[in-house]
């Protein structure tokens, strides 16, 4: 209910962008459900049978690796250091990774806005190692960005998502180095929708449909799915169709 109310009211409001930053887990593809399994997978073997709590999970959301193993460590009391949790998690993920999906209306939104033109980037809080997993069978949409910026992996990056820091370095790798006002963030997480209201963007939030109103407030819109979205709030081409 609260999203249509969200888009009818405020859409005057929003100013308009010249480049786009991409979350990708939970955003452009379907990986969250795998996160989950891994997580629950990792838990079984420690502390028996444990459903991965929605609290935990909405913490967990758009974290890089070393905080995410901390995270699980800390709330479940795990036996482990953050590194045996991410070398357990990869090679439960290496196998689950590949088979993921790309989200509902992706493909047509980054297709529209590359055939326009406009700067486009991925601000992904995985490791590169972890990318090449879930891009296995989607290489060539992949390639359609401009640049992409591993958060867990990339050497100029210390402090990941809550922290403004990766949607500052992708946005200084564009040619023409945009203010953080003329960027457009898409994010499903509140980590993510944090991060770029940090870092003075606006931010299109597309949550997991269990996110409350409030974890939903701090975006500058929230929306159901991607095929929502109509670029032309935010001054980019509007779709042809
Ligand atoms: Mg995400």
């Amino acid at each position: 209910m609260g999203s249509n109310w969200r888009v009818q009211s405020d859409k005057m409001a929003f100013k308009p962008v010249t480049h786009v930053l991409f979350d990708m887990d939970g955003l452009l593809i379907d990986t969250e459900v795998i996160y989950t399994r891994t997580i629950e997978t990792i838990l079984e073997k420690y502390i028996g049978p444990t459903e991965l709590s929605w609290d935990v999970k909405k913490k967990q959301m758009g974290k890089i690796a070393p905080d995410l193993a901390k995270l699980i460590i800390e709330e479940y009391k795990l036996p482990l250091q953050p590194a045996e949790y991410t070398a357990e998690a990869r090679i439960i993920q290496e196998n689950l990774f590949p088979h993921c999906d790309i989200m509902p209306g992706a493909e047509r939104l980054i297709r529209h806005l590359k055939a326009h033109n406009i700067p486009i980037a991925l601000a992904t809080s995985s490791a590169a190692e972890t990318f090449r997993m879930k891009t296995t069978y989607h290489k060539e949409f992949f390639q359609l960005f401009d640049h992409h910026v591993y958060g867990s992996s990339d050497p100029e990056l210390k402090r990941g998502k809550p922290h403004p820091d990766i949607f500052i370095v992708a946005a200084s790798r564009f040619p023409d180095k945009p203010a953080p006002e003329n960027v457009l963030v898409f994010e499903d997480a509140p980590n993510g929708v944090k991060a770029a209201s940090s870092a003075g963007m606006q931010v299109v939030m597309v949550p997991d449909p269990r996110m409350d109103e409030e974890s939903r407030r701090e975006a500058t819109l929230s929306l159901t799915n991607l095929y929502e979205f109509k670029p032309e709030w935010f001054g980019l081409p509007p779709f042809d169709d």
